[in-house]
């Protein structure tokens, strides 16, 4: 049986002049705080700094994930791992030369390390470290941008993920990073999605966060058929 969806609110997407009543409501509600960091080289954007970070997690009792989208992020894992968060996952197109090392550098700061793969990055490139991670995150949407448009080749992609991990026995939650909403919850919970990173469908319509969170629970619900708490 499968376990529950596992719900990622994006805190790049909070409230900029309110995020303390946001992050307490959804320390409530949701199961990870997913934070995207851009260095404005590996994503066209600049978003999240380890100051942030940390004053999110004064205002916040969720887990957190750093989700590293950084051309060098081997001067950035212990900065983050400084800042508290659970989890730091890292590209894999940034590690070809230090792959292993910087999984286990993650470990060894006491973080569960996950990988993250562009929509362009096939799952294979990932074989020889999906043994040693606690989240497989696949991109659905290209690096940069709350909002944009769900790439439907990307759910074989998460198949394969599926498969990968019942074949070889390999631990990782799959989770998807992009356009998850209405119209995709279905088609990517089947195709073995854990883990969902919310945006725009969560942050981008009401102002009250909480009908908002159970507006999104309610989709999922109608989407899949599956109760989502
Ligand atoms: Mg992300």
């Amino acid at each position: 049986m499968k376990s529950k969806p596992k719900f990622c609110p994006s805190l790049m997407c909070l409230d900029l002049l309110r995020p303390e009543s946001q992050l307490d409501a959804l320390s409530r509600r949701a199961d990870i705080g997913h934070l995207d960091i851009m260095d404005g080289h590996f994503a066209p954007n600049l978003a999240i700094s380890p100051g942030q970070v940390r004053a999110f997690r004064q205002a916040s009792s969720l887990p957190m994930e750093a989700h590293l989208m950084v051309t060098n992020p081997e001067f950035w894992i212990d900065v983050f791992a400084e800042t508290g968060v659970e989890e730091i996952t890292i590209h894999r197109e940034t590690i070809d030369s230090n792959a292993f090392r910087l999984i286990r550098r993650i470990r060894e700061l006491g973080r569960s390390p996950g990988l993250a793969l562009c929509p362009a990055t096939p799952v294979e490139h990932a074989a020889h470290l999906l043994d040693s991670i606690g989240v497989l995150a696949i991109m659905t949407v290209d690096v940069g941008y709350s909002g944009q448009k769900f790439i439907p080749q990307m759910l074989q992609k998460v198949e394969s993920a599926r498969e990968l991990r019942e074949k070889y026995r390999y631990n990782y939650e799959i989770q998807v990073d992009g356009g998850c909403g209405l119209d995709t919850f279905n088609a990517l919970r089947q195709a073995g999605a854990d883990r969902f990173v919310l945006g725009s469908s969560l942050f981008g319509y009401e102002r009250d966060i909480n009908a908002a969170f159970d507006r999104v629970l309610r989709e999922y619900k109608e989407a899949t058929g599956e109760e989502p708490r």
